[in-house]
């Protein structure tokens, strides 16, 4: 790659992950509190800057993205990178399969991650993430909530290649990593949507008609599979 192709991608992640920041907001994925995202381009990472939702509320221009080395110093844009971009950091450089991250906090999503429950798949559209699980407390901003995540990631290096890997933070939110800034977006959706419908089937049908639910979806997709 040519140094004007690679700032040429660059220019066009940073315009994706500025859209994609309002896209989050506006659909409830996130709130202003929190959440941030980034994708790597070559030895770059672009991500979104400190306080993007709190003070900007997530309507950032793609010049605000910052661009920074694998280290996370800030070579292009203003500003401070978010306190949370340790995971990212460390994601990075513990999986090459990871080229994009969403950490956000989806209301349903939240609900989970503050009963410290797995998140299980309801839908054929997400199967693929498996059984979303939960890592052991450190604070938001910690170097150790970093380890945890990574920890939380090691085995799912295939799903990360193929869309998305998913990890709840206790009391906290989602981090979401994967091949691109469209399969991690999806991801996140598709995750939310799911854990929303569990919230609602307990309650209208009941644990024990959703767990039935579950396993013949399992043995589904399994008779389809040898068939
Ligand atoms: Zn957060």
């Amino acid at each position: 790659m040519t140094i004007s192709e690679l700032s040429a991608e660059i220019q066009a992640v940073r315009t994706k992950i500025a859209v994609l920041g309002q896209l989050l907001y506006e659909k409830r994925l996130t709130d202003a509190a929190g959440g941030n995202i980034s994708a790597r381009v070559s030895s770059h990472i672009c991500i979104t800057p400190r306080y993007s939702g709190q003070r900007r509320r997530w309507r950032l221009s793609a010049e605000e993205v910052l661009v920074t080395d694998l280290q996370g110093n800030v070579m292009h844009g203003e500003g401070a990178i978010s306190r949370e971009s340790k995971v990212h950091l460390r994601v990075y450089a513990d999986f090459p399969e990871a080229r994009a991250i969403i950490h956000a906090h989806p209301l349903h999503v939240l609900a989970f991650c503050v009963m410290r429950q797995p998140i299980p798949p309801v839908l054929e559209a997400t199967l693929k993430f498996g059984v979303i699980g939960v890592t052991q407390f450190a604070p938001a901003h910690s170097s150790e909530l970093a380890s945890l995540v990574s920890e939380a990631l090691r085995g799912q290096e295939t799903r990360m290649k193929q869309q998305a890997a998913a990890v709840l933070a206790p009391w906290h939110g989602i981090f979401c990593v994967g091949c691109d800034l469209d399969s991690v977006f999806d991801a996140v959706e598709r995750i939310e949507t799911n854990a929303k419908l569990i919230l609602m089937l307990r309650s209208a049908f009941g644990e024990a008609a959703l767990q039935e639910s579950q396993q013949a979806l399992a043995r589904s997709v399994e008779h389809w599979r040898k068939s």
